[in-house]
């Protein structure tokens, strides 16, 4: 909209995301838009120059750095606005995710499908070789042999640790 209406818009999206394609922000719907891949919040502070609006796509990716540099954008009277996703595979805060909605002075949850049931999903289920991914694996893997659904609060299954399932079972 910002675009249409004739403003000076820069889009940034973490680098460590190369899932879709490098320069472009690609919804799951397909819509796509021009992004510019940075590798750090300090990368993307150096190349928003005059923005009126700057967009943050994936922010979730971005170190706690990206909270402050929202904010002083803001302060200078660029509009901002990131997206990402507000939990982990284990149903965690995401990273800068808390602060940011925090700050933020409009706020909207989307859902997505769940892919079990139909239903409104709000998680993300991480499976390896087909069954839910270990608590205690890392928070991001981009581009592993891993797989993401989205999930509704019911279809989420807890990854159990292979240590756990090996005491529980002795
Ligand atoms: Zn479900």
């Amino acid at each position: 909209r910002a675009e249409i209406a004739g403003q000076r818009v820069a889009i940034f999206k973490p680098r460590i995301d190369d899932r879709f394609d490098a320069t472009d922000v690609v919804s799951h719907a397909g819509a796509r838009m021009r992004a510019i891949p940075v590798s750090s919040v300090a990368e993307l502070e150096a190349r928003v120059k005059d923005s009126e609006v700057v967009g943050i796509d994936e922010v979730q990716f971005f170190e706690p750095a990206v909270v402050p540099a929202a904010l002083a954008l803001a302060d200078r009277g660029v509009r901002v606005v990131v997206a990402g996703l507000d939990q982990d595979f284990r149903r965690l805060p995401f990273g800068p995710i808390p602060e940011l909605l925090s700050h933020a002075e409009f706020v909207d949850k989307l859902q997505a499908v769940c892919h079990r049931c139909g239903g409104p999903a709000t998680t993300t289920q991480r499976l390896v070789d087909g069954a839910p991914a270990p608590y205690s694996g890392e928070t991001v893997v981009v581009g592993a042999a891993e797989q993401y659904e989205a999930r509704c609060r019911e279809c989420h299954e807890p990854g159990v640790d292979a240590a756990r399932a090996v005491s529980a079972a002795a």
